[in-house]
């Protein structure tokens, strides 16, 4: 009998690999020799204390800070040191990030943000907004496509948030506390959503959070230690589950 697709089926590729990371901020080193994997279709957790250098691990994964020391490569790739703009397509084109504040555009609809990504891309209206409104159903919020996110929940706001970031077919997405400023019920549904739909459709998602129970929707877990204050040993630290 075959078992029904998951996340494992492609597990054992690292999509996305930083080696020996370090990034200092001012006087603040963040990182410290910093080294993570990311496995093409995986649901990985980043954990760790307020100020261990999630966020700014995240941010050299994605191709938005560079790191001053260490490589991240990507398919193969070797993309800490890309010109800015073979940088800035392959966000575009390969990553989605979704911050603890969804960031949408206040002036947008919803449809409108999540079709901006496509229209940017090149995509004919129409299809941008056939598309935005079958991201917007994924994620449960079909029926919201004419609010702004002035009049959303928070919840609803990450919903659309995740389905801006996952409309271009993107095949990682980074998500940086997404359900940081939501109430424990909102974040179950929104992790809910992003965990099934991040399996159905094989995205890598690398998911940073400082709440076990967001933890637990991954299927793996590392967590940052004193990305900042640490001894200088690799500062990643596998978390057995
Ligand atoms: P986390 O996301 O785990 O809270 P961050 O990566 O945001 O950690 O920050 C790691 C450390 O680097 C913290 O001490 C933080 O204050 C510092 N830091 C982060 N970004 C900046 C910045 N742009 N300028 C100065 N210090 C920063
Ligand atoms: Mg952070």
């Amino acid at each position: 009998m075959s078992s029904p697709p998951t996340s494992s089926t492609h597990k054992a590729l690292p999509i996305l690999a930083a080696r020996g990371l370090t990034k200092t901020h001012g006087r603040t080193q963040a990182l410290r020799g910093a080294s993570v994997e990311l496995r093409a279709g995986e649901i990985l957790a980043v954990t760790g204390a307020s100020g261990s250098g999630k966020s700014t691990l995240l941010h050299c994964l994605a191709g938005i800070v560079r790191p001053d020391e260490g490589s991240v490569v990507y398919a193969g790739q070797r993309i800490d040191q890309l010109p800015e703009k073979r940088l800035s397509e392959l966000r575009r084109t390969e990553f989605g990030v979704v911050f603890q504040f969804g960031q949408l555009i206040p002036e947008l609809t919803a449809l409108d943000n999540v079709a901006l990504p496509l229209l940017l891309a090149g995509t004919a209206r129409k299809e941008a907004h056939e598309r935005a409104g079958e991201w917007l159903e994924r994620f449960g919020v079909r029926g919201q496509e004419e609010l702004r996110p002035g009049e959303m929940s928070g919840g609803q706001a990450q919903r659309v948030s995740l389905a801006r970031a996952l409309v271009t077919g993107p095949q990682v997405v980074f998500a940086d506390e997404p359900t940081g400023a939501l109430d424990s019920f909102a974040s179950e549904g929104v992790m809910t959503a992003l965990a099934h739909t991040a399996r159905e459709s094989g995205t890598a998602v690398l998911l940073i959070t400082h709440d076990a129970q967001i933890a637990a929707y991954a299927d793996r877990e590392v967590e940052l230690r004193d990305g900042a204050v640490g001894t200088g040993a690799d500062t990643v630290v596998e978390v057995s589950r």
